[in-house]
């Protein structure tokens, strides 16, 4: 049976007055620091997109990619990096901006590599969040909306690469 997106978990004004609201605290937080948003690919282009054109200050984008799950809808746990940081992060302030945190795997698997970079800061910021499949301690210092264990697309998110351009996040549900 074809996995299609089914209802509506977070509607397109929802997510916009989240986002709003994590570039707010974004800005105040980073005031006269040497700010560098890094996005990692592909989920998290949409969300990184909206939030930067939300926070007022100087800053520059980067980001890595990793590779995902594939067609699958589980986590491997396996992480490997396939497009690395064009930018030297040293002495720098660096946000980390990701589509959702699961297990956490990949997060601290990439929070780890850039941390030995040297930055002066890494904090994390994920729209979304699901803490019931969590395996790792990750903080996620600027967090969106805490979803329940399904399989998300939408806002960046995929399935098989397809549904990254819905503009709200639906759970993925067994089509007809
Ligand atoms: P983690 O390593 O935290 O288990 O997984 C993080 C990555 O898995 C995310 O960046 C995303 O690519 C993918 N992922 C985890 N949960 C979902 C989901 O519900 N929907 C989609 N489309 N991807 C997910």
């Amino acid at each position: 049976m074809e996995k299609r997106p089914g209802r509506s978990l977070i509607g397109p004004e929802e997510i916009a007055a989240k986002v709003a609201e994590m570039a707010r605290r974004i800005t105040e937080d980073y005031r006269g620091r040497d700010l560098v948003v890094v996005g990692i690919l592909k989920g998290a282009f949409v969300f990184l997109a909206d939030l930067v054109r939300r926070v007022d200050l100087p800053l520059e984008v980067d980001f890595v990619a990793v590779s995902s799950y594939g067609k699958d809808t589980e986590s491997s746990g396996v992480v490997r990096i396939v497009k690395d940081l064009d930018l030297d992060i040293r002495g720098r302030d660096v946000l980390l901006v990701e589509d959702i945190v699961d297990t956490g795997l990949t997060l601290k698997y990439i929070a780890e590599m850039l941390r030995q970079r040297e930055p002066a800061s890494l904090e994390i910021c994920a729209l979304l969040n699901k803490p019931e499949a969590r395996k790792v301690d990750i903080e996620i210092r600027y967090c969106g909306f805490d979803v329940p264990p399904v399989f998300v697309v939408g806002y960046g998110l995929d399935y098989a690469e397809r549904y990254r351009q819905l503009p709200y996040v639906g759970v993925l549900e067994d089509g007809c």
